[in-house]
């Protein structure tokens, strides 16, 4: 069965932030049409996200708490999702949480709480996604990776997330082969440092200067610079790129 456009719905993780990437590319995609599912753990910021773009965007929308980290969950709300929305054709993996703790004082604890909320939480929803997908033979999967995975770290967060990011990369490489034949496509993109609230709060004007310094564009990037990528790569247009990994960095890291 192919899924047109007008008809498709994207599920976007980590949506709920109300300065976030997720609620910025959620907000996007409603825009262009896009029936938005949102999958958050913060059940009452993401329902109201999903009533605000109804009622501004005219979209079906719905939402549904779950933690990504727990298979089952993100099982039980991909289901509920899929019920109420029309079919599911793009999948924007954008939840996951920061870690600034050096190595030398990390507990077994914090390594797992961070690889599995920002990676086995990603191949969680992706192979729950996926499987409808493949059915419909059409998808369109973004991970949301980080320059810290191409740099080593060097970001606020520290070693396991970037290990879990860099292991995104390497699952959307996979992912991007091996559901090729069923007309799937499987991007991720890599921002440098985005003015959210994940750096440990909202970013002071000195903090945003010191990080802009290493950069070639002088400004700190915003969620919208890294939403727009995304609906880039879960358009049609995007159809002939797979595997890849868009830096939205302003530079910080060329290959
Ligand atoms: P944010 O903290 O504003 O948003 C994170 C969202 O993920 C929140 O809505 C939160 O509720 C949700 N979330 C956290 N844990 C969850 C869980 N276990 N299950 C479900 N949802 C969960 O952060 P942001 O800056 O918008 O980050 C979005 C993504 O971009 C993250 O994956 C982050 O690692 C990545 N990223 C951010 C930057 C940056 O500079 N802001 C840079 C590179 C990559």
């Amino acid at each position: 069965m192919a899924v047109e456009e007008a008809e498709r719905s994207v599920v976007v993780t980590g949506a709920a932030s109300p300065r976030g990437i997720g609620r910025a590319t959620a907000t996007l995609l409603a825009q262009k049409g896009w029936g938005v599912g949102v999958l958050d753990i913060d059940e009452a910021r993401g329902r109201e996200l999903a009533g605000e773009l109804a009622e501004t965007y005219h979209v079906p929308t719905c939402s549904v708490a779950a933690d990504v980290s727990d298979e089952k969950q993100v099982r039980s709300a991909v289901d509920t999702l899929e019920a109420a929305l029309p079919p599911i054709g793009g999948l924007a993996n954008v939840a996951g949480v920061s870690s600034p703790v050096d190595y030398l004082e990390l507990t077994s604890t914090e390594w797992h709480r961070v690889i599995n909320i920002n990676l086995n939480g990603v191949h969680y929803v992706t192979r729950r996604v996926a499987e409808t997908m493949a059915r419909n033979r059409f998808g369109r999967i973004v991970s949301v990776s980080s320059v810290s995975a191409q740099r080593g770290g060097g970001t606020y967060s520290k070693t396991p997330y970037s290990v879990a990011k860099a292991g995104l990369i390497g699952l959307t490489r996979s992912l991007a082969r091996e559901l090729g034949p069923y007309g799937i496509t499987v991007n991720a993109v890599a921002p440098g440092p985005i003015d959210t609230d994940i750096m440990g709060g909202p970013l002071t004007s000195e903090r945003k200067a010191d990080l802009a310094k290493d950069l070639v564009v002088n400004r700190v990037g915003v969620p919208q610079d890294v939403a727009a990528t995304i609906a880039f790569l879960l358009s049609d247009e995007a159809a002939f790129i797979s595997g890849q990994t868009v830096n939205v960095d302003g530079g910080l890291y060329m290959h």
